[in-house]
């Protein structure tokens, strides 16, 4: 991606700041075990300002009534650093790099704090950070309202991250490729799960067959802990143990995806293990995919998202009485949450930098959204029977079944950005043969 747009974003968040100074800080290195460390992942909010995946770098961003300044804190050249890990980028190629006022040395950032912060009014900051970057602005603070002469001092201090989200709401074009980019190397693993998969085979020879796609294509990491749950393992939401055996005669649910450039995708296919679905599971995959489609079509600007939720609880409430689950009248059984059994979670969520995008589901006022171009979004409907559910019929126990799509909202309605990614029982038939 361009530095233009990275530049482009901090102006943004400029404008939306009133006078002070704003702190960003990048991700800290997190300890997996002793003394290695997890794999690095840039805060998503930091990334999204500067584009840059190093830690221990800091963007300030100063508004004054007079000026604006960007300085970004980036780490020095260190010899024994690059002897390890390789060199970092260094001060003199940042300068050349980022489109920023100044780059200076972050082993400077502690001691030049308090100079930063002199006579503004807010501090724009993460409320919710802890870290020593933060703790040493708030003591910056503390000492400037305790020297003489200081005309002004911080007497705010306000969240920046509901600010940067908010702008993460709406993707911009190059956002949105990004976003095409990892949605076209998961299309091809997940096709190539369903080629390769046959009855016997563990669950997380699948997740290999996934994986081996994504760093072949060169997405280094996946958005989320994939899901690959055959038969009844399918019940748990959140399965992510994928030792099971798959079973001839069961489906099996993939929930997984890469990530590239930061940028998440978000998809879910479930599939006949042998390639053929059975009776009960089209009967019930049908009714998963009219919701999934429904819902979709029903995607517009100006379509609040609490109603997308309640429409989509209606039709999966529907289809739970025409499979004769549930009996009664849909209203009665939704206000008891009947439905919920079987139906658990929501519709969908923002996608975007993180796979559950942190942004604002509702206005200051606490109104839904309405949707608008630009915003991005899954749409995931899923039905679950378990096993052990003696309040269902038993054909239809051990069935769990998702479908999830990455879908954008556009000026006319919606694009489905994971089209191409085989979804109707004939489609996914006919990837299985492959
Ligand atoms: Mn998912
Ligand atoms: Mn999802």
């Amino acid at each position: 991606m361009n530095e233009n747009h990275f530049l482009n974003r901090r102006n943004k968040l400029l404008d939306c700041m009133e006078e002070g100074v704003a702190i960003i800080a990048s991700a800290p290195h997190l300890i997996r075990s002793n003394d290695s460390e997890y794999p690095y992942r840039q805060s998503s909010d930091f990334y999204y300002l500067t584009g840059f995946e190093e830690h221990n770098s800091i963007l300030i961003l100063s508004k004054s009534f007079t000026e604006i300044k960007t300085i970004l804190y980036v780490e020095a050249y260190n010899a024994e650093y690059a002897l390890w890990n390789g060199a970092k980028l260094g001060i003199e190629k940042a300068r050349e790099r980022f489109h920023v006022d100044e780059v200076r040395d972050s082993a400077e950032y502690a001691k030049e704090i308090k100079e930063l912060l002199r006579e503004h009014i807010n501090l724009y900051i993460d409320l919710f950070d802890e870290s020593e970057i933060l703790i040493q602005a708030k003591a910056a603070a503390k000492a400037l309202r305790e020297t003489r002469g200081v005309k002004r001092h911080i007497h705010s201090i306000r969240d920046v991250t509901y600010l940067i989200r908010s702008l993460r709401l709406i993707k911009a074009a190059e956002e949105i490729e990004t976003i095409k980019t990892a949605i076209a190397i998961t299309a091809e693993a997940h096709h190539d799960a369903m080629r390769q998969c046959c009855a016997g085979m563990k669950e997380f020879q699948l997740q290999a067959a996934m994986s081996y796609v994504f760093l072949h294509r060169g997405a280094m990491n996946e958005a989320y802990g994939a899901i690959v749950a055959g038969g009844n393992n399918a019940n748990t939401l959140h399965y992510i143990d994928n030792r099971d055996t798959l079973r001839d005669g069961d489906l099996v649910l993939i929930d997984a995806a890469c990530e590239w450039e930061l940028y998440a995708s978000d998809i879910t296919r479930t599939f006949p293990v042998n390639g053929t679905f059975s009776d009960v599971q089209k009967e019930v995959y049908e009714k998963v995919l009219d919701v999934q489609l429904r819902v979709i079509e029903a995607i517009r600007p100006g379509v609040k998202r609490d109603w997308l939720q309640t429409y989509s609880e209606e039709l999966l409430c529907d289809a739970l009485i025409e499979l004769g689950i549930l009996s009664g009248e849909r209203s009665a059984l939704i206000e008891a949450k009947e439905h919920k059994k079987y139906a658990p979670h929501g519709i969908g969520h923002w996608m975007g930098l993180d796979v559950h995008d942190p942004c604002p589901y509702v206005d200051e006022s606490g109104e839904s959204l309405a949707f608008e171009a630009g915003m991005v979004m899954t749409i995931e409907p899923g039905l679950y029977f378990r096993a052990d559910d003696e309040n269902i019929p038993e054909r239809f126990r051990g069935i769990g079944i998702r479908i999830e799509d990455n879908i954008l909202v556009t000026e006319e309605g919606y694009e489905n950005l994971s089209a191409m990614i085989a979804k109707s029982m004939e489609e996914i038939e006919e990837m299985c043969k492959g």
